[in-house]
């Protein structure tokens, strides 16, 4: 079908059903929409403050680029972490459909169910490449999108920051005994595994780390990676800079959207959300890649000694994560469905990525 048919068509049949379902529709506007598209207006909320610029920037470009898209007539108005929703609560402010949409990472709800996890990044789970894989064309979308439907939401992948690093640390740490009794600021899952290597977690929002490190309540804490660590200031007070960060392979952000709302949308707007929401996902990690060397170059400038995680930590870290993945498999269904689909999934993804990818990598990396 030629894509001018299709939109017309598009327009066509959905203008009455546009009426009365959509949010934002007046109905002078949809009575005048006969052949035309209707006019919507949403509000996002994000888990995230504008000062983490790159995160956050993910739900603007997906809203310029809708507004552009149907030259206006879909926007989506997007609210920093706090200023409609707490942070926190974006997932039930879109169940609940106090808002239309939002952006954050779904890990924040493993309180809810520990499966929400997969749709973010769990301990040694998949690089950025491999959950876009794994989302796109290996199942992923369709598994995350089953269990997104026990909320109300649908949800889409909508950005990656690549592999974080693994935090700062006052002291450094030579091997697994260092890490006994220290404290960390290291929440979800990466924090549990931490506990059982003998560190204590600490789950801190960004702006409270800072003041933790420097009077000492905290021995280590963790953020994202050189772009988002430096605006912190982490330098001036824990020089011991950690990589990787093993329990961030390649964590994804996502959007959030009201099933109901979603639903009620004209094809074309789905489609071209769908587009929007995967170039923000594209543009999420470029991004960072392209920030990252920049800031880091600014840190060892200030004199950050960087240190590789010592082995017997990533090993101890690897095989703590796995048991805790076959328990909670154990007794938690959804978990289980993901996580049997899931597993295989990676290890072939290993198979590939240490061929080609891996040698290049470490050729070229000297
Ligand atoms: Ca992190």
């Amino acid at each position: 079908m030629q894509r001018r048919d299709f939109l017309k068509g598009a327009g066509a049949s959905l203008a009455a059903s546009a009426a009365v379902a959509l949010q934002g529709c007046s109905k002078k506007e949809a009575a005048g929409a006969a052949g035309e598209l209707p006019t919507i207006r949403w509000r996002l909320a994000s888990s995230f403050p504008k000062s983490l610029d790159t995160i956050y920037g993910a739900a603007e470009v997906l809203a310029n680029r809708l507004d552009k898209i149907t030259a206006g007539k879909f926007q989506i108005r997007v609210y920093a972490g706090g200023e409609i929703v707490p942070g926190l609560q974006v997932m039930d402010a879109v169940q609940q459909g106090t808002v239309e949409c939002g952006h954050s990472a779904s890990y924040y709800y493993v309180g809810k169910n520990m499966a929400y996890a997969f749709d973010t990044a769990i301990p040694f789970g998949l690089s950025a490449r491999q959950q876009n894989a794994w989302m796109y064309y290996g199942g992923g979308l369709e598994l995350t999108r089953e269990l997104f439907k026990t909320s109300n939401i649908v949800n889409f992948p909508g950005g990656n920051t690549g592999v974080q690093m693994g935090g700062w640390f006052r002291k450094e740490i030579k091997s697994l005994a260092d890490l006994q009794g220290l404290k960390m600021r290291i929440p979800g899952i990466g924090g549990q595994i931490m506990a059982k290597l003998g560190a204590v977690p600490q789950t801190l929002a960004g702006g409270d780390i800072y003041p933790s490190l420097e009077r000492g309540a905290i021995d280590a804490a963790e953020w994202v990676g050189p772009y988002d660590d430096e605006k912190l200031g982490f330098a001036k007070i824990a020089q011991h800079y950690y990589y990787p960060g093993w329990w961030e392979g390649g964590p994804q952000l996502s959007f959030y959207v009201n099933i109901d709302k979603w639903n009620a949308l004209p094809e074309a707007y789905r489609q071209a959300f769908e587009a929007a929401a995967a170039e923000a996902n594209v543009n999420m990690l470029a991004a960072y890649d392209h920030k990252n060397p920049i800031a880091l170059k600014h840190l060892l400038a200030a004199g950050v000694q960087l240190h590789a995680y010592p082995q017997d930590v990533m090993a101890a870290a690897e095989k703590a994560a796995f048991e805790l993945y076959e328990a909670e498999a154990a007794k938690n269904e959804a978990f289980r469905k993901i996580y049997t689909q899931w597993k295989p999934y990676r290890d072939a993804e290993i198979q590939w990525f240490k061929l080609a990818e891996a040698s290049y990598d470490n050729f070229v990396n000297k």
